[in-house]
């Protein structure tokens, strides 16, 4: 992928190229049904690999744009040209209520209800009067420009292919963009992206409802192509197909598509000829040998048969060319000594366990407050409470004077607070860079268009540019373009932290975030939190390195059980008897 993406004007020029072999027109025929298989596949790439929403419905999408231009152009004589558009405002109205209804289902209920959308739009068009039933709609004229008609040979190859590589290209520059970081770590849960303010329903909702739009495209295409319109194509038969198509090209990658839709067309046409030869019957035998196919390429080469050509293919560097680029604003911080946050009694219960027991502390500007204990005494909890990642039994939490308990964390993030987690939440096939920049994400404001369209390239430098900053002032520039999953423990924590520093916190919190460092990162990240306290940044620090946490923390919180211990100075808590006690497990 990497490779290829700086030869997209060759990749552009090679079609008209390939229209004019000297090849036999079936070839081109195979090429066309390819090419339409594709499109919809390169959908499902994004939905499915990228963004991790298993859907069996892509077919019923190509079906809408199917019928939309069948029926429009049959009985009302409109331009096929219009119709698409037409075809795509129904197909994005659809996608957008089954994405509404369906995407907040987990786990296994999406891709069952993706099969109930498929099934139900089928027997829909299979019985509705005037969409022909189960006949469908026959008669279509080939799409023309002007006089000239686009037929099904090689001009509908050139427009085809042209539309497959453009819609490649295009996901290509938005999975390297602000927001296809997001789609890309979806995959992974959706707590660490939300915790960076990022809506990530929303862009589940963005990300159905493009591929819908490219399926639909497909439709119609094919419709035009085949000059008839039917529900069988349409159905949950060919949904699976799709997706079949998908994960053996390999789901994860944009040239997956292709490769899984000239493989399964070909090998469908083959198999459909040798194997009643083979078996001496006829029947869809075929389906037997894909099933087999699909569980052996899932066992042996679960990313896919394109993972194999891409492994010849060299991953390329970023080059590092956004030094010119203009710093992201921030925020305006609290004044010295002014009350950043305030917990009033919070409170968690799980069941009959009191995790967190009515905790109340403060934290004033310019602060390092610890807040301490033994294991399970409730710190993460508090933590969780505290950013909106869990939602209280009971108290109030107020943030820069305003009452956010209650909020989601995203919003809560949006106003200044950052966190890191116990354990490291990262997307591991990410560069360390794109990690980090996922935390400037609200600093930035390019959407889908500009993400594909490359006219986001300033405010991606900015990004960077801001990302590399927080790493080297963390101490890991050098593994800036690491891919983050390879990365030893120490320097995961050191890239959480990075990352939460890009999005320009007003509040920082840390949980336990020496687990894991050496001496001299320790030393690195003690240096750090004095300097970010100079700078104005409060921090909550959840830390059982207890040289770390006297040296740096100007007042300490301690937990047991869930509830307050004590509080007051470095010197005082370790003076306390009360917390000697609870460390050591002796009797008070
Ligand atoms: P700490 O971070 O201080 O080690 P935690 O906040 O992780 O402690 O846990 C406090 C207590 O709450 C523990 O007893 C833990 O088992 C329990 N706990 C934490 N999260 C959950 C949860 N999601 N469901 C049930 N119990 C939980
Ligand atoms: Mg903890």
């Amino acid at each position: 992928m990497s490779l290829l993406r700086f030869k997209w004007p060759a990749l552009f020029a090679l079609v008209p190229v390939v229209a004019v072999l000297p090849m036999p027109d079936f070839w081109i025929f195979q090429l066309n049904y390819i090419g339409l298989y594709a499109l919809t596949c390169l959908g499902l790439v994004l939905l499915t690999g990228v963004a991790g929403l298993t859907s069996f419905g892509q077919a019923a999408f190509v079906g809408i744009g199917a019928y939309t231009t069948a029926w429009l152009t049959l009985n009302l004589d409109i331009s096929p040209w219009l119709t698409l558009f037409v075809g795509l405002a129904l197909t994005g109205i659809s996608a957008l209520v089954v994405a509404l209804i369906t995407l907040r289902m987990s786990g296994h209920y999406l891709p069952l209800a993706t099969i109930a959308w498929g099934l139900s739009l089928y027997y829909l068009m299979g019985n509705l009067d005037a969409l022909g039933k189960y006949d469908g709609l026959l008669g279509l004229k080939s799409l023309s420009i002007g006089s000239f008609d686009i037929g099904q040979g090689r001009p509908f190859f050139v427009l085809t292919w042209l539309l497959l590589i453009a819609s490649a290209m295009g996901f290509d520059r938005l999975l390297d963009s602000r927001v296809g970081r997001v789609i890309r770590s979806l995959k992974t849960g959706t707590q660490m992206a939300e915790a960076m303010g990022i809506n990530t329903f929303r862009y589940k909702v963005i990300t159905f409802v493009m591929a819908a739009l490219l399926a639909s495209v497909a439709g119609w295409l094919m419709a035009h192509f085949q000059r008839t319109v039917n529900p069988s194509a349409f159905g949950l038969k060919m949904g699976i197909e799709y997706l079949f198509m998908a994960v053996v090209g390999g789901v994860g990658h944009i040239w997956g598509a292709v490769v899984g839709a000239g493989l399964i067309k070909l090998l469908d046409d083959q198999l459909q000829v040798l194997l009643p030869k083979l078996i001496g019957t006829s029947g869809s035998y075929e389906v037997i040998v894909f099933g087999i196919a699909l569980v052996m390429v899932l066992k042996y080469l679960p990313d896919g048969l394109w993972s194999l050509v891409a492994r010849w293919v060299p991953r390329r560097d970023r080059e590092v060319n956004w030094s010119a680029a203009a710093h992201l604003s921030e925020r305006s911080k609290p004044a010295r000594g002014e009350l950043v946050l305030e917990v009033q009694d919070i409170r968690k219960q799980f069941g009959g366990l009191v995790a967190v027991n009515d905790i109340r502390f403060q934290i004033k500007a310019g602060q390092i407050v610890g807040l301490i204990g033994p294991n399970g005494a409730g710190k993460s909890t508090t933590f969780n409470l505290i950013t909106g990642v869990l939602s209280l039994t009971s108290g109030v939490v107020r943030f820069r004077g305003e009452t956010i308990s209650g909020l989601p964390s995203r919003e809560i993030a949006r106003r200044g607070m950052a966190r890191t987690f116990q354990h490291v939440k990262m997307i591991p096939d990410m560069t360390v860079l794109e990690n980090v920049a996922l935390g400037a994400y609200s600093r930035g404001h390019q959407g889908v268009l500009a993400g594909m369209l490359g006219t986001n390239a300033r405010e991606e430098q900015q990004l960077f540019k801001e990302a590399q900053r927080q790493l080297e002032r963390i101490g890991i520039g050098h593994l800036m373009h690491e891919l983050a999953g390879n990365l030893a423990m120490g320097p995961q924590r050191l890239m959480e932290i990075a990352r939460a520093l890009c999005a320009d916190p007003a509040l920082l919190l840390l949980d336990e975030p020496a687990a894991g460092l050496r001496h001299k990162e320790k030393q690195g990240l003690a240096d750090v939190l004095r300097q970010l306290r100079d700078e104005g940044v409060s921090i909550l620090l959840v830390e059982h390195d207890m040289d770390l946490v006297m040296q740096v923390c100007d007042h300490l919180v301690v937990m047991e059980f869930g509830t307050l211990l004590t509080e007051g100075t470095p010197e005082e808590i370790q003076q306390s008897p009360v917390v000697r006690a609870a460390y050591l497990g002796t009797e008070h």
